[in-house]
């Protein structure tokens, strides 16, 4: 699953190829993936908007237009192209956005478990999907002591809590495994027992992992592509997730189920 630095790639990617474009036509061939309209006021929304900016909470896009927010989730496989009216439709291009012509922006998904929302325009905030959204990793308000409520209000493992998108926005599995390594937490360790000193910890393992991510166009895990079918490097600097020696003490790191996910942890570096 594509986590917080390859849709951020995605997005800085998307914004150097469509921004100013505009929408000329809209092709919707499975109707699922819009979430909150039919597919043909989808289709006939959109004519003629231009693509002003694309903005990105937690792990969804904003394709900002003249008069709507597209909201965009890549969930599993999600991928956008941007090709030509001259290449035929992949039986995997769901939906397909005909800007200046040739050019085609087309939303490729094998597992079409990818939505889109549509809004008007400054209302996609403060409704859902993004209002349950909890803090962005570099919001000013991610504090110890703020993070520190929200977890005393936790009993699940911290694990659980970095994966719930309430508490903080965009982090998957992999990286929650790389942020409690360098955090030094256990992964099965209670979100309420946890000091403000960890949370503090917590808070700048995030940040440091996710800007070194983004600066590597993220991970490689599955098959996720960005917009330019840009790779990311990152995978090849996981210190914990799907490895099996601890860099630190060269311990045998092992490998629990929590929530239901896959987790690595140093059982010498990140005691319980
Ligand atoms: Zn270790």
């Amino acid at each position: 699953m594509p986590e917080l630095p390859e849709v951020e790639t995605v997005r800085r990617t998307l914004q150097s190829l469509v921004v100013g474009k505009k929408i000329e036509k809209v092709e919707v061939h499975y109707e699922k993936i819009i979430a909150n309209e039919t597919k043909e006021a989808f289709q006939k929304k959109l004519v003629g908007e231009v693509i002003r900016e694309i903005h990105r909470k937690g792990k969804w896009l904003i394709f900002e237009l003249d008069h709507y927010d597209l909201l965009s989730h890549l969930r599993m496989e999600g991928k956008y192209f941007l090709k030509t009216n001259q290449e035929p439709l992949s039986k995997h291009e769901h939906v397909v956005f005909c800007l200046d012509y040739p050019q085609e922006l087309r939303y490729h998904d094998t597992r079409k478990f990818g939505r889109m929302y549509l809004f008007e325009k400054g209302l996609c905030m403060t409704c859902e999907p993004l209002q349950e959204l909890g803090y962005e990793p570099w919001d000013e308000n991610l504090t110890d002591s703020n993070l520190y409520k929200l977890l005393q209000k936790k009993k699940v493992p911290i694990k659980t809590s970095l994966l719930d998108q309430s508490v903080i926005a965009g982090i998957g599995n992999i990286y929650a495994d790389e942020i409690l390594f360098l955090s030094h937490i256990h992964p099965l360790k209670f979100s309420f027992q946890l000091t403000k000193k960890d949370c503090q910890r917590i808070i700048g393992a995030t940040q440091k992992i996710l800007y070194q991510a983004i600066e590597m166009g993220g991970t490689t895990i599955r098959s996720y592509e960005s917009a330019q079918g840009v790779h990311g490097r990152f995978q090849q600097h996981l210190l914990v997730h799907n490895q099996t020696k601890c860099p630190v003490c060269q311990k045998d790191i092992e490998r629990i189920t929590v929530g239901g996910r896959s987790t690595y942890f140093c059982p010498n570096c990140q005691k319980r």
